[in-house]
């Protein structure tokens, strides 16, 4: 099998990716009503009570100013580390971070009225208008991402399927003896930090290798398997909460790809993917309702997140390569990546003048799709700096699907994604609740109870939700060290100052 058959092999979703803060209006009223308090020559009583408000305001600026900005004293804050333990009542636990990664959850999904427990959760911690992925918006590529803290250039997953020529060997997602191999992972995974700093760490099939090429593993792993209920994931992740002190794990990680399979099989906007959501946005609820009931909430910080979105690909106008490419289109010897394609030709083949022919056609396209080599790559994917990465890259618009006259539209899923990351199409999701997030929200009402310039971060988008800006995924491994207390961390490609207001 050639690479190009796996790369325009039909769409198999059994095979394919095994992947507010609540405002204190009150404050701000308070305010205006002292300022316009003369003018309407109020009662005593109002004025009396007006005051106690004003008062009661200056206590609660002082307290929280003392308690978040003064001093760096929040129990939450401090709450890390091997020395430092919280009682849920009855058993003592180390701070815990749970990611769950719910594969090819478009950040606009939440807007449609069908998760009210990912987003009552996120209303009492907090929400990213989106999470950007990072170019190419594929499962593997991503998944890596979240875990190492890496673009694709960096971590070297640069596609689900992808030739190496150093090695002279391909990179399959879906073949085990591949995917498995440490030697393809680059990086440092938060698993292998924590681990470093000896925190117990589980991994429920999070995409990605069980070992790194230093012989790292996680502490707990269960291999990836398709179709397990959402019920048997929540139960696995709370028997590894429930387990003695000793041998409970700090760091979990957990992923569901139904929403994904959902997306490629029926497209975004079908009925499928809608049940698909409600199903994982109740599999949030049962676990936020264990975590409460275990009186975990201000000890586990989860972090719900999606690698990327999805777009519809019903209707796709296809372009033919081979039309393009002519006599040359036979000289692909290599075909990396999809919907984008990465393209090797063999040596007998004339690459200036295929070079020639594609940037021809792009430009006649009007935009359809674009022709990069590693000169011309937009700096913005951050997918040059390495040999795994394909000459010539193919990226076509959403909308358009790149093809061959023989291959025409046959096979073709009717939802996809590994657009580039700046679609809004593409966009993944955030949501955090737990320790962290109720310190985010105290700073951000103390920072508008002190009328203050709000957070710059924070945009109101209702009445009582605030929503952080959309932010780079390449951070979360940031947030997650700095939430386990571990320093010694890898180099990433986030910014290390990137979470320091929340800290
Ligand atoms: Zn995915």
């Amino acid at each position: 099998m050639t690479s190009s058959d796996v790369a325009r092999k039909p769409y198999d979703s059994d095979r394919e990716e095994t992947k507010g803060l609540l405002s204190e209006d009150i404050h701000e009223e308070s305010w205006k009503a002292d300022e316009e308090l003369e003018d309407r020559g109020w009662p005593r009583k109002r004025i009396v009570g007006v005051a106690a408000a004003f008062i009661g305001l200056l206590i609660t600026g002082v307290f929280a100013r003392t308690f978040l900005l003064d001093s760096p004293t929040h129990p939450n804050l401090l709450f890390h580390g091997h020395d430092v333990l919280r009682s849920n009542g009855t058993h003592d636990f180390k701070r815990t971070v749970l990611i769950v990664s719910i594969d090819g959850l478009r950040a606009d999904y939440l807007d449609r009225g069908l998760t009210p427990h990912l987003l009552d959760i996120s209303k009492q911690g907090l929400r990213a208008k989106a999470l950007v992925p990072i170019f190419p918006t594929l499962t593997f590529p991503n998944h890596w991402a979240l875990m190492t803290g890496l673009y694709a250039e960096s971590h070297g997953i640069v596609g689900n399927n992808f030739w190496d020529p150093k090695t002279r060997s391909e990179f399959h997602y879906n073949q085990i003896k591949s995917a498995w191999e440490p030697s393809w992972w680059l990086g440092e995974p938060m698993w292998e930090t924590a681990g470093k700093s000896g925190i117990i760490t589980a991994n429920l099939m999070w995409p990605g290798p069980p070992k790194t090429t230093s012989g790292a593993a996680a502490s707990y792993f269960v291999p990836w398997k398709d179709k397990v209920p959402l019920k048997e994931k929540l139960d696995q992740l709370i028997a590894w909460i429930d387990l003695p002190f000793d041998e409970r794990p700090q760091l979990l990680m957990a992923y569901e790809p139904s929403l994904d399979q959902a997306g490629h099989k029926a497209g975004p906007m079908s009925a499928l993917v809608n049940k698909t959501l409600t199903q994982v946005d109740v599999f949030a609820k049962d676990l936020h309702t264990a975590l409460v009931a275990r009186n975990l909430t201000e000890i586990v910080d989860v972090v719900f997140v999606s690698d990327h979105g999805m777009t519809d690909t019903s209707h796709p106008e296809l372009i033919y390569m081979d039309d393009i490419l002519g006599n040359e289109y036979d000289k692909i010897e290599h075909e990396d990546g999809w919907p984008a394609m990465g393209l090797r030709f063999s040596a007998d083949a004339n690459v200036t003048h295929c070079l020639e022919l594609l940037h021809a056609a792009a430009a006649a396209s009007s935009g359809k799709f674009h022709v990069f080599t590693h000169e011309t790559m937009p700096t913005r994917f951050h997918f040059t700096q390495h040999e795994r990465i394909a000459p010539i890259y193919v990226v076509p618009q959403i909308g358009y699907v790149l093809t061959s006259e023989a291959e025409g539209d046959v096979g073709m899923s009717k939802g996809n994604h590994g657009y580039d990351n700046t679609a809004a199409e593409m966009h993944a999701m955030f949501v955090a609740h737990g320790p962290f997030s109720q310190v985010v929200k105290l700073l951000h009402s103390q920072r508008r109870s002190l009328l203050t310039r709000p957070n710059k971060g924070w945009h109101s988008t209702s009445d009582d939700t605030y929503v952080m800006d959309p932010f780079e995924n390449v951070q979360v491994y940031s947030l997650v060290m700095r939430l386990l207390g571990v320093d010694a961390v890898a180099p990433t490609n986030g910014s290390a100052a990137f979470w320091d207001k929340y800290f």
